[in-house]
């Protein structure tokens, strides 16, 4: 076949990785026909089976061994950077995450003689800093423009930016573009950070032991507009900078430019799981997730074992210590304008979004 793009998916299996090997390959996606490469360190899981994508394992936070394997990807065009590796803290994931993109890079650029763009996912906590120091500083006034400066704090989205433009200025005519989700709304059994399928885990465990699914966050964000970032649209967004021009050379937000409440779409998911009582406990100290969490295990196992899902651990698929964290206070929210302003007119309905992947995780059986 005569393809006119092909794309490197570095984080293939990962929760926007998915959306792009779903969507890349799609006969009327722009830039097509498009071959495509994805990268990820396990081995091709069976969701992922069907996929037309070539299946590379390896794992980028080994020089040697992704130089061997991605340096052989000669005719590679696009790069999407969607992966990431997470340590203690923040100075730890400037280092590990530095490796990882710098040694990918180093092996494509120079041997993949027609790479045209790279695709680098960051996010908003390039606008209120990143865990570790989470709620604790002064972040920028909302709604985040991206022309904001840089927070004076280690940020491994600045170190990943830094590699990127020092890695560009080697080759003439490579662009780049720096894309930026809120809370991604999406499908991975994979993922290090779904609250989507976090949540529906929750939801199912409240539903087999028949207790009432307590919102685990703060009144603040019960009450406040929320944003997020769907996975489809953000790979929409990222293939959009790929193929226009005037998305070249810069980054942007992206969510779904709409705003929502949680105590909306915890009706949602109440109704998704046939859950009898849910709602916000009025009484009684803020629920942590960790801790309500901690002991089942057993509990999970039962629900797989009787729904015959797929089969995963409680602790890969609940990423509590994720949902405690962001559930913690209220949003900022960043302006889509300069998206808008440079072409890109994608958009979704929170509460569908939200709906079409609780749908998505039970057709592939994540959750019952
Ligand atoms: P995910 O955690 O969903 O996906 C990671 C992917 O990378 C998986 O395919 C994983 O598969 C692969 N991977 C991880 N480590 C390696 C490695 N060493 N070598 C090769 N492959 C690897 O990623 P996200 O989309 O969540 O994260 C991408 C960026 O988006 C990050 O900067 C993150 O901070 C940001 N972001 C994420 C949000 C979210 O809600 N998830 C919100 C806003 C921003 P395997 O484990 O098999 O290797």
């Amino acid at each position: 076949r005569d393809y006119k793009s092909v794309a490197l998916v570095v984080g293939v299996t990962g929760i926007v990785g998915n959306s792009l090997a779903e969507i890349l390959p799609l006969a009327d996606t722009p830039g097509g026909p498009w071959k495509v490469y994805g990268v990820a360190r396990g081995k091709r899981p069976s969701w992922n089976e069907d996929s037309p994508v070539e299946y590379i394992q390896c794992d980028i936070s080994d020089r040697n061994q992704t130089q061997s394997k991605l340096s052989l990807l000669t005719d590679v065009t696009h790069i999407f950077y969607v992966t990431w590796g997470n340590r203690e803290t923040e100075s730890e994931n400037c280092k590990i995450n530095g490796l990882m993109f710098l040694n990918v890079l180093e092996a494509v650029i120079p041997n993949a003689h027609n790479l045209r763009h790279i695709c680098l996912q960051t996010g908003s906590k390039h606008y209120v800093g990143p865990f570790q120091f989470f709620r604790e500083i002064e972040p920028h006034d909302p709604p985040f423009t991206e022309d904001l400066p840089r927070l004076e704090l280690p940020n491994f989205y600045h170190t990943l930016e830094d590699i990127l433009f020092q890695e560009v200025a080697k080759k003439e005519g490579l662009t780049w573009s720096v894309h930026r989700p809120d809370l991604i709304f999406g499908f991975s059994p994979h993922s290090l950070m779904n609250v989507m399928r976090t949540l529906c885990v929750y939801a199912a465990i409240c539903k087999h032991e028949r207790a009432p699914m307590l919102f685990p966050g703060v009144k603040e964000l019960w009450n406040c507009y929320a944003v997020a970032s769907d996975a489809d649209l953000i790979a929409e967004h990222e293939i959009w900078a790929c193929v226009d021009p005037n998305a070249k050379n810069e980054a942007f937000n992206i969510h779904n430019g709409d705003v929502f409440k949680w105590k909306q779409l915890w009706n949602v998911l109440g109704e998704q799981f046939g859950l009898e009582e849910y709602g916000f406990a009025e009484t009684g100290e803020r629920i942590s997730l960790a801790e309500t969490m901690k002991d089942k295990g057993a509990v999970w196992e039962e629900i797989v074992r009787e729904n015959q899902l797929l089969p995963t651990k409680l602790e890969e698929v609940g990423a509590w210590w994720f949902v405690d964290l962001i559930f913690g206070g209220e949003v900022s929210i960043p302006s889509m304008n300069k998206s808008k302003e440079h072409g890109f007119l994608g958009f979704r309905n929170s509460k569908k979004s939200f709906i079409s992947w609780i749908e998505r995780m039970k057709a592939d059986k994540v959750v019952p």
